[in-house]
């Protein structure tokens, strides 16, 4: 096999080694069943329990308490921007979006065809380099929803926006969930596309309170209502059964890390590594306001779209893949979810250095 790269790829992302490893060995017999994890019917003994076990250790890992279902849906994040105000929203009804990057904007523009959203905040003004510190709520909204990382551009909130009192707050946390722990009982509904922090694409978790299952609307397809899938255990249709169990060993791997405080800890000191080097560096410039800096994506630029261009290649020869930063920002991104190993950003903090002594 050739040796595995630093990726540093926004997602599809890396995973932990091991939970590759364990899903090699159970490709072509789950366990002693003689049937490849892929092969199972989702019906089965065997998928049932992966199943069961993959909740169990989310609801273990996120603390999440037994009146929220966890649920464990496909067509990705994008599909909870419309399948979200599709459920909660009438036309005549309004619900707060704080627009904080290109996936909120995105949210906003799906629950323009169900209802009203109304901005209570944005931070376009500088091109989404940092996280609003006021918003202003309309006067009824349905749910306020946020995005809690916005992985294209670099910014994470550093806490949960508070909502007005009694309005259920909603969650796009596919680039940061589990990474840090969570106060589940915060929010009322959370969801996350798998591929970031959590598994392959293809799943998506929700995370939602019973109160929001029951709101949910009765006159859409049976497949876009949350109630659907919460009274059939994520199993109506036939559910992404590889990616759930993948899920699951991720979920597992978080364990035996210790749980999400100790995630968190590992992530800020890789973070910390990147940004502090940042802060001194002579070339290279973080483009997110200090207090508003992503633990999940490191964005940062030259100045200098050519010489952006050159480091790129350059690390891109030494082993370091995925740095190119997304269009709307330019420059470079380095992605370091949970899975990512702290090695990969010392090495590449030290790879930094020579550029600059070679390009300063
Ligand atoms: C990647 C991403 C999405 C889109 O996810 P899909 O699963 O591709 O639909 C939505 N929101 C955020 C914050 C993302 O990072």
């Amino acid at each position: 096999m050739s040796q595995r790269l630093f990726n540093f790829s926004a997602g599809p992302a890396v995973l932990p080694v091991e939970v590759l490893e364990e899903a090699r060995d159970n490709m072509l017999s789950l366990g002693d069943t003689g049937i490849g994890i892929m092969e199972h019917s989702h019906r089965g003994k065997a998928f049932v329990g992966v199943l069961a076990q993959t909740e169990a250790d989310c609801r273990k890992v996120g603390n999440i308490p037994d009146n929220y279902r966890v649920l464990f849906l496909q067509g990705g994040a994008s599909s909870q921007f419309f399948t979200i105000p599709m459920n909660f929203l009438s036309s005549g009804d309004t619900a707060d979006y704080l627009v904080t990057g290109a996936w909120s904007k995105k949210a906003v523009s799906q629950a323009k065809r169900f209802g009203t959203p109304h901005e209570a905040a944005s931070s376009s003004d500088r091109n989404f380099s940092y996280i609003p510190k006021t918003a202003s709520y309309s006067d009824n909204p349905k749910y306020v929803h946020f995005t809690s990382n916005n992985t294209i551009f670099g910014t994470q909130w550093a806490a949960e926006p508070e909502p007005p009192s009694g309005v259920p707050l909603i969650c796009d946390a596919s680039s940061d969930i589990f990474c840090r722990p969570i106060d589940v009982q915060k929010y009322r509904l959370i969801y996350a596309g798998a591929q970031k922090n959590l598994g392959p694409s293809g799943v998506t978790l929700v995370i939602i309170h019973d109160d929001l299952v029951k709101a949910g609307a009765l006159d859409i397809p049976e497949m876009l209502q949350y109630r659907t899938h919460a009274e059939n255990d994520s199993c109506y249709n036939t559910p992404p059964t590889f990616g759930i169990y993948i899920m699951g060993l991720v979920f597992q791997w978080i364990l035996k890390q210790g749980g999400l405080e100790k995630v968190e800890q590992a992530n800020r000191e890789k973070a910390a590594v990147l940004y502090d080097h940042l802060r001194e560096s002579p070339l290279f410039e973080a483009t997110a306001d200090e207090d508003s800096r992503s633990l999940m994506n490191v964005t940062f630029v030259t100045g200098n779209p050519d010489l952006d261009a050159k480091f790129i290649a350059a690390a891109k020869d030494q082993g370091f893949d995925g740095l190119k930063g997304h269009r709307s920002v330019g420059g470079m991104r380095a992605s370091i979810y949970n899975a990512f190993p702290k090695q990969g950003v010392e090495e590449l903090v030290k790879f930094m250095k020579d550029f600059e002594s070679q390009n300063g």
